[in-house]
């Protein structure tokens, strides 16, 4: 094996996995003096984060949006660089493939639920709508520690709320099912306002209150010229310009906590992480983990156990995105940005977003084409996915056309498949979470961060990259704080 690097001991870092939580890691660590090193295993940076091109036009092959009410994705973006590729949508508005028909997205609602039910009329029957106004008149539903949203939900304020709004708008989010979906990690203020009001409309016009308050102003989402896939990219230049590291190719397969290098050196620390990657050996200060549960767990395997195990038992949902191009003078949609499918309105696609419209850059670069596409798969729903590409894109356009009527054939179609791409946060999982870091901080100078943890959306990504920061800039403020930390497990020495 070949000793790539042995300058543990002087605040070196290794991120493992080079996806927009790796990479935000590895920004901030070069911002704090650290030295760092990143590692991926595939052959580019950005993992869900990917630009791509169909028919020649510019588009996001995976996310495409990030949610701009809270700092991190836009400010990442502004740090690197970007400032003036950031965009909101072109339109705010969306719609709702159910009952037969395209349903305008109702708004005043928090992830489906909605204030009152009038804010729901149009998208429910009648029957729907009256089960609502019940949750004023029933007694206070207990959540517990956690529920799942779909269970609470419809048991304040019936099924068919969850089966038509929040399972589609959860399912947009988590490729999940919102009868298994924990409330307190997925939306966190719906279980807070569960927790504060015996009646749900009534929390939930609490929040809009305060939301008006608070006088949000600004697009609630924000997209990227040229594509969010672009955000990583324009992060790993900085990270580089930083003098940061970053080896692609490079699959981590063995982390351990070990004797230095250099064990004679007195003021050296007293135990390194040492990181194989194929041929390479790191020996490194600190780890960040910012790779999916399963890598994690493998990885962990040997220091923690504990917290392998837990990693172990997250679950992911698989799925596959169709991009369609088509002529602009042979297609015409629906305004708005798209719609979301519930499923149990029994279709094969679950959403269909109008990428053309939705962002104004695509049709300045492609004035000629119209950009679509759809999404396949969901937790559990593993058959849909075991099609070959045409398939996908031939129920792709049927439902296309039963929605919106749209019969052109596509000049060009693309198919982007994310086996187990969205990690699921069932009931519990905030639990889970609290317990897999409290293995981890037994381990000085580790640090996991990325979707697994605290939220899957670009933002909540990058925010767990920084806390993972925090955790370890402590071990690492003076590598001799490191050195008097008791060694809790040592295997050997270096080069074994
Ligand atoms: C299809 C799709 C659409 C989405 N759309 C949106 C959206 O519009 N907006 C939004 O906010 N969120 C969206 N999300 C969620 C969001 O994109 C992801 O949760 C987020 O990008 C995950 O980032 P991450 O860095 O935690 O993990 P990843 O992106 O999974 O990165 C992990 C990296 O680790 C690498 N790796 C794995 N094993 C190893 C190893 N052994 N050694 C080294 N490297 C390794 C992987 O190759 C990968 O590059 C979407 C997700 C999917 C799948």
């Amino acid at each position: 094996m070949r000793e790539v690097q042995a300058r543990a001991g002087t605040g070196q870092v290794v991120v493992v996995g080079a996806g927009i939580a790796g990479l935000a890691a590895a920004h901030r660590l070069l911002e704090r003096g650290a030295r760092v090193t990143v590692l991926e295993a595939s052959g580019r940076v950005g993992g869900k984060l990917l630009p791509g091109e169909v028919a020649g036009a510019r588009v996001d092959l995976g996310a495409e949006s990030m949610l701009a009410r809270r700092p991190e994705a836009v400010a990442l973006a502004r740090a690197v660089g970007l400032a003036d590729r950031l965009q909101p949508p072109a339109t705010a508005t969306a719609s709702i493939w159910t009952r037969g028909a395209l349903r305008p997205m109702p708004k005043g609602h928090v992830m489906g639920v909605p204030g009152t039910a009038a804010a729901l009329s149009g998208v429910l029957s009648d029957e729907g709508l009256a089960r609502i106004e019940r949750d004023a008149e029933l007694p206070r539903t207990e959540v517990g520690d956690d529920v799942a949203v779909g269970e609470y939900v419809a048991a304040r304020l019936g099924r068919e709320v969850v089966d038509r709004l929040v399972e589609p708008l959860l399912g947009g989010v988590y490729a999940g099912d919102a009868y298994r979906i924990s409330m307190r990690s997925a939306v966190p203020q719906l279980f807070q306002a569960a927790r504060d009001h015996a009646s749900l409309t009534e929390g939930v016009r609490e929040i809009q209150a305060k939301a008006a308050a608070a006088q949000q102003t600004g697009p609630v989402f924000m997209g990227l010229r040229g594509g969010v896939g672009t955000l990583p990219l324009a992060v790993a230049e900085s990270v580089r310009a930083r003098g940061g590291e970053i080896l692609t190719g490079t699959p981590v397969t063995e982390l351990r906590r070990v004797a230095p290098p250099d064990p004679a050196n007195a003021t050296g620390p007293r135990a390194v992480w040492r990181v194989v990657a194929g041929e390479r050996v790191l020996h490194a200060d600190a780890v960040v983990l910012a790779v999916p549960a399963p890598v994690a767990a493998r990885l962990l395997r040997t220091e923690t156990p504990e917290a392998a195990a837990e990693l172990d038992a997250v679950e992911y949902a698989s799925m596959a995105l169709v991009t369609l191009a088509y002529r602009r003078a042979e297609t015409a949609l629906p305004d708005g940005s798209g719609f979301l499918v519930p499923p149990v309105d029994g279709r094969t696609i679950k959403a269909s977003t109008f990428a053309s419209q939705k962002w104004g850059w695509i049709t300045e670069e492609s004035p000629d084409l119209v950009v679509l596409r759809t999404s396949v798969g969901r937790y559990g729903e593993t058959e849909i996915l075991r099609r070959d590409d045409a398939e996908l894109v031939e129920v792709s356009r049927h439902d296309l056309k039963a929605a919106t009527g749209l019969d052109a054939a596509p000049v060009a179609t693309r198919v982007t498949r994310w086996d187990d791409g969205l990690p699921q946060y069932p009931v519990g999982h905030h639990a889970r979470v609290a317990r897999i870091r409290e293995h981890v901080a037994r381990l000085p100078g580790l640090a996991v961060c990325g979707a697994p943890y605290d939220g899957v959306g670009i933002p909540a990504c990058i925010a767990s990259a920084y806390a993972a920061v925090d955790q370890i800039h402590g071990d690492l403020r003076g590598v001799e704080e490191l050195t008097a930390h008791p060694v809790q497990s040592l295997h050997g020495g270096a080069g074994e």
